[in-house]
């Protein structure tokens, strides 16, 4: 029988109805007293890792969380982690770089609804999370909801109150879990031994553009962070009035600072050199490109690489190298 640990870090499955609203309060054992059956499929653990919405969760959970898996990595055959959904797209993501090609399933999940209520998607969420992780061909991280297994680096929430919160972005389900089992349509790759990081450098910041929008705040952010992620319309570019080129030309060839263009449309991603609005940052060489890359995988990927590496050449090598199928079409 398959040894699974159950860490539980909060979020809306594991919260209270409070005067102050929704409050994570439940930890994983008591979670799993509402999935009867469990024990017929795998033995668990449970750790109670933290006990917060995901809003307050960030870089520093992160580590602790593939701190959590590494130590424990050898003394079990797949991870499940309860999380909440509002940012589980991010540290899917980030722990996809912090873990990578590891044959061992790591499955995130979360609900729109606390387990406690008559309505919740709470339970198949969880029964759906621990069929995935014990799963043979299973690997690696992944979002388990709502019935879909979604790679690590390829989900987004897409919808704030539905039961179908995530989706699958410029990439198909690795699996769809019908009844208890698994319809796998792709194997994840991995190695005999996952690669661990244990660095991350939170200095990112994300800046959407806004029609008229102040080249002023573009200019702070570059400032005040080591890597400016811009999510620009369409399949990208930039305002040619106002000098927003200039700044982030400047920025990126002469004061070493890591910028990424992205576009803000979930579907099909950036082509920088589509348009003459962005045609000259396509050619520059210094500027990156996120391509079919979701926004939160760019995120946590530029911290990883900014993490491990200060060189341009390396981030650009290490921004364009895939790590578990985040970035497939450079076009
Ligand atoms: N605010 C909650 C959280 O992200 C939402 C949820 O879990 O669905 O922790």
């Amino acid at each position: 029988m398959k040894r699974i640990l159950f860490i539980g870090t909060g979020g809306t499955i594991a919260s209270e109805i409070t005067e102050n609203g929704l409050l994570p309060g439940l930890g994983p054992e008591q979670l799993l007293k509402y999935v009867p059956g469990l024990e017929n499929l795998c033995s668990v653990d449970f750790l109670q890792l933290y006990d917060l919405d995901s809003t307050n969760i960030g870089p520093d959970h992160w580590l602790g969380m593939a701190k959590t898996i590494r130590e424990n990595y050898a003394l079990y055959d797949g991870f499940v982690i309860s999380h909440g959904t509002d940012t589980m797209a991010y540290t899917a993501a980030a722990l996809t770089y912090l873990i990578q090609y590891s044959p061992k399933p790591i499955i995130l999940t979360g609900a729109q609804k606390p387990i406690g209520f008559d309505t919740t998607d709470s339970k198949v969420n969880l029964a759906d999370s621990f069929t995935a992780a014990c799963w043979d061909g299973m690997h690696g991280v992944a979002v388990v909801f709502n019935g879909r297994v979604i790679a690590g680096t390829r989900a987004s929430k897409t919808h704030s109150k539905s039961f179908d919160a995530f989706s699958s972005m410029n990439y198909p389900n690795l699996a769809d879990v019908r009844d208890g089992r698994m319809l796998q349509y792709i194997v994840p790759e991995f190695l005999p031994g996952p690669l661990f990081y244990d660095k991350l450098c939170p200095s990112v910041g994300l800046l959407k553009l806004t029609p008229g929008g102040d080249v002023g705040l573009m200019e702070y952010m570059i400032n005040r962070y080591d890597a400016l992620i811009v999510e620009s319309f369409g399949v990208g570019g930039l305002p040619q009035t106002g000098g927003f080129h200039d700044l982030v030309r400047r920025a990126a060839e002469e004061e070493g600072k890591t910028i990424i263009m992205t576009t803000q449309v979930p579907n099909e991603g950036s082509d920088l050199a589509v348009y003459n609005t962005g045609f000259a940052l396509a050619g520059s060489g210094r500027i990156l490109e996120a391509y079919d890359m979701t926004t939160e995988a760019v995120l946590a990927k530029v911290m990883w690489i900014l993490g491990q590496t200060r060189n341009s050449d390396e981030i650009r090598r290490l921004f364009y190298t895939p790590v578990s199928r985040d970035i497939l079409s450079m076009k």
